[in-house]
């Protein structure tokens, strides 16, 4: 197989002095030292907030690391095969410029304020589905794992898909600029990080930098179940974005999810498009989930796929780990059912999250759900907590059990009684959850990361 980069073309990519590297170069490439793929890998040592890769440049070479990049002013008293730059997230950027530019592939960015992740995985599956297939992995959204993940990138794939996140303005501008996609994907704008911005406005702005990277011709695919959606036409526009498609239920999206039906623990959906109608069917609930997938088959479409191979391939589209994956525990004819939202939460995916739960049944009859506060939404916190009372009134919970102090005002909005406990923190929730929980019963537990809830999904899983 070919290398990912010779040394010469590590060398030429990044202005870099080798050091002792063979001159097949590299195959893989890491920032973990941990994590070193055996035979060929190049060890990038990044400077984190908590950590210096440069500490673990030895570590990494033992591990079987072929080379380590590292930065000119740590470089001294490393031996090893070494690859010197100016800057070793700079060289990263480097390698990743260099991959893009060797590419042929289809290449396809997506950001937004949810469904990021979830759209990617549906985006890996349709490609993957027509030619070979370079994703993002994890959530590698940042400013080091876009640029891993695009140096990443093989010589001979037919479609790339990156993940690009934000936590401020500004963020987004140069890492799509590194990646050139020929289409930008928005999922939809929520409140997420909305204390970093005031406003679901300066959201939309924010993401809307993603069209600033489009390659010429390219196409902005925009989600269109949000309130945000003319401010993004109008940033397209300001881009000097030619085409501009919409997806998503709301009624005049370019492809329109209609007919949405739940299939016990799948959906299914029509999907129109101009005079074509699609049956779409996808291995999870949710009109949430039921959109992504027909962004991602527009995505499809729009880069020459066969609309039936892109509907096969999205029949295995499902939910991700800590995003709505349920497990079914303990005995097989009467299992408690536990539905795993840890990973994160807003307004957006906690409402998408309690209608999934409104529509399942519980094999004993009893539903139970554990919401935590959704962090950083800043001034409008309060209202936006109490704005899901509706939503948790309809999800026909039997049992409430809140997490966090920001969930006061949704308790405060709920009718009275309605609440079964109400924790500082998951910690404190535990015992008594555990002890109330029973087999028969269905569980979903959602908030922000910060709420530690995964450790509760774990207790959970533990007992039962
Ligand atoms: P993050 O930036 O936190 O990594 P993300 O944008 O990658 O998030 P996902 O990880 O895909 O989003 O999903 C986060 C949560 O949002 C999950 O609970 C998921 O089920 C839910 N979700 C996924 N897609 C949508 C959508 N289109 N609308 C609302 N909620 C969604």
């Amino acid at each position: 197989m070919a290398p990912l980069f010779t040394r010469d073309e590590l060398a030429d990519a990044t202005g870099g002095t080798a050091r002792g590297l063979s001159e097949e170069g590299i195959s893989s490439i890491s920032i973990d030292s941990r994590d070193i793929a055996l035979g060929g890998a190049l060890f990038v040592a990044i400077k984190g907030e908590r950590f210096d890769g440069h500490d673990f440049v030895d570590q990494a070479l033992e591990n079987g690391a072929a080379a380590a990049m590292v930065s000119q002013e740590k470089a001294g008293g490393l031996s090893g095969p070494i690859l010197v730059v100016p800057d070793a997230l700079e060289g990263l950027e480097a390698l990743a410029r260099a991959a893009r530019a060797r590419s042929r592939a289809q290449i396809v960015a997506v950001t937004g304020s949810v469904g990021k992740t979830t759209t990617k995985e549906a985006l890996r599956l349709v490609f993957s589905a027509a030619g070979n297939t370079h994703a993002s992995i994890k959530s590698f959204n940042n400013h080091w794992g876009v640029p891993l993940t695009l140096a990443r990138l093989p010589r001979d794939v037919d479609f790339g898909v990156f993940e690009i996140g934000m936590n401020h303005a500004g963020e987004i501008t140069p890492l799509v600029k590194l990646v050139r996609p020929h289409i930008a994907v928005i999922t939809s704008i929520a409140p997420a990080h909305l204390d970093a911005f005031g406003s679901l406005e300066g959201i939309a702005r924010a993401k809307a930098e993603i069209f600033s990277g489009l390659e010429p011709g390219g196409t902005a695919l925009i989600g269109a179940d949000h309130d945000q959606l003319g401010l993004l036409r109008q940033e397209a526009e300001r881009a000097g974005v030619g085409t501009v498609v919409t997806y998503g239920l709301a009624p005049d999206s370019d492809w329109q999810v209609t007919d949405y039906q739940v299939l016990g623990d799948a959906a299914s959906a029509e999907i129109r498009h101009g005079d074509e109608h699609y049956r779409l069917t996808i291995a999870a609930p949710g009109r949430h989930m039921v959109a992504n997938a027909a962004g991602a088959l527009a995505t499809a479409v729009l880069s020459g796929i066969d609309p039936s191979v892109a509907l096969g391939a999205l029949a295995a589209f499902g939910a991700q780990a800590g995003r709505g994956q349920k497990s079914l525990l303990g005995e097989a004819d009467v299992p408690l059912v536990l539905t795993d939202e840890s990973y994160n939460a807003n307004t957006a995916s906690m409402r998408a999250a309690l209608e999934v739960f409104a529509s399942q049944e519980a094999p004993g009859g009893r539903k139970i759900v554990v919401l935590g506060d959704m962090l950083e939404l800043g001034k409008d916190s309060a209202a936006l907590h109490a704005s899901l009372a509706d939503a948790v009134g309809a999800s026909g919970a039997d049992r409430v059990y809140l997490v966090g102090e920001h969930m006061w005002a949704l308790a405060e909005a709920l009718e009275a009684g309605r609440v079964t406990l109400h924790a500082k923190s998951a910690e404190e929730l535990a015992e008594p959850l555990l002890d109330s929980l029973a087999y028969g019963d269905a569980v979903m537990v959602k908030g922000s990361n910060g709420m530690r809830l995964a450790g509760l999904v774990q207790k959970i899983r533990d007992k039962f």
